[in-house]
């Protein structure tokens, strides 16, 4: 029997691996059968993790929380849960590769994934000129027309960053201003190779066997008109990932973990959640970081009382 099984390996499953290791727990922490560390794997510059002045790679802070998280003794598991049995005393993880756990607590840390447009051939054209990760497909579009949808911080990153390889970038957005961070908005708007479209839907993915370009819809007038596009990059934010539990934990009105005030703690005892599953509003790389470091404090604090 374990102390405690982390289920997630972005900044909140790894420093609730730091601290849960350091306080003798041996946690054991289900990474993901792909690749573990999260959606920082996804970025590139991270500029804003303090302690870092210059920066660094995403992927690169991933790989020092895992070193840390390791140093002390937490059991990194590439395998993904399939299966979690919440509501005992004893907690029963399942994971793809066939094994089957038990925990006192569990540390859920899943984050959070891409949303969808929901139109049709979506899917179909994923890989074919259509993505949701700019540092992965980027290098495809080297000279090429592409947009970007979305209006938070997400798109103006992306849109940037597609900068490097596409002569021109749209950033279609539904509204007429951004919802992003001033100095996103900025950096986007002041870039001579984005052109802002506003009040812009899609409404259709044009082409073939690959996308070709898309038909956006004004979402003042109605008016629709088609647009030649080689990529289309979707960054109009995220869903928690609350599939495993949400038969078993409580959760928001906006499919979030529920958790009691401040603290880690979810509507069953010696079941903790952090990170972008809890939280609608910040999802940082440093939030998500705290929140995980509360959510091992709750953890240490229960063992305690039932030990
Ligand atoms: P977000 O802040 O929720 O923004 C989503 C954007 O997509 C909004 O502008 C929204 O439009 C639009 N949208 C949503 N559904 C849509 C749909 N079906 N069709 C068209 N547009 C749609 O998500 P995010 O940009 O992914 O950011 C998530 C969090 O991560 C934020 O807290 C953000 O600050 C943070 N983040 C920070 C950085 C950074 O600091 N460098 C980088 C990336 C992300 P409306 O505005 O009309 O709602």
């Amino acid at each position: 029997m374990r102390e405690v099984i982390i289920i997630g390996s972005g900044p909140a499953g790894f420093t609730a691996g730091i601290y849960t290791a350091r306080a003798g727990l041996k946690p054991l922490l289900i990474a993901s059968s792909v690749e573990p560390g999260g959606e920082l794997m996804k970025t590139t510059e991270v500029e804003n993790y303090p302690g870092f002045p210059t920066g660094l790679q995403g992927p690169e802070l991933m790989a020092a929380f895992q070193e840390q998280a390791e140093r002390f003794g937490t059991e990194v598991l590439l395998d993904d849960v399939i299966e979690v049995s919440l509501k005992g005393d004893i907690k029963i993880v399942k994971t793809g590769g066939g094994e089957t756990f038990e925990a006192k607590t569990v540390i859920l840390a899943t984050g959070a994934a891409y949303r969808e447009l929901g139109l049709p051939k979506e899917k179909e054209f994923s890989g074919y000129g259509v993505s949701w990760c700019a540092t992965c497909d980027g290098f495809f579009f080297r000279e090429k027309t592409i947009a970007v949808i979305g209006g938070g911080d997400s798109a103006m990153e992306e849109a940037i960053f597609l900068t490097r390889f596409a002569s021109k970038v749209y950033l279609i957005h539904r509204r007429e201003s951004f919802k992003a961070s001033k100095i996103m908005q900025d950096r986007a708007l002041n870039n001579p190779k984005i052109e802002v479209i506003w009040n812009t839907e899609v409404a259709e993915l044009l082409g073939e066997t690959r996308l070709t370009g898309i038909k956006m819809r004004d979402t003042v007038t109605g008016s629709e008109k088609d647009l030649e596009l080689d990529g289309l990059f979707i960054a109009i934010g995220n869903d928690p990932r609350v599939w495993l539990v949400e038969n078993q934990v409580e959760l928001t009105a906006e499919r979030f973990i529920q958790v009691e005030g401040r603290s880690s703690k979810t509507s069953i005892p010696g079941v903790f959640a952090a990170g972008d599953v809890i939280d609608p509003t910040y999802r940082q790389a440093i939030t998500a970081a705290g929140s995980g470091c509360v959510a091992a404090l709750d953890a240490e604090q229960y063992l305690q009382d039932v030990n």
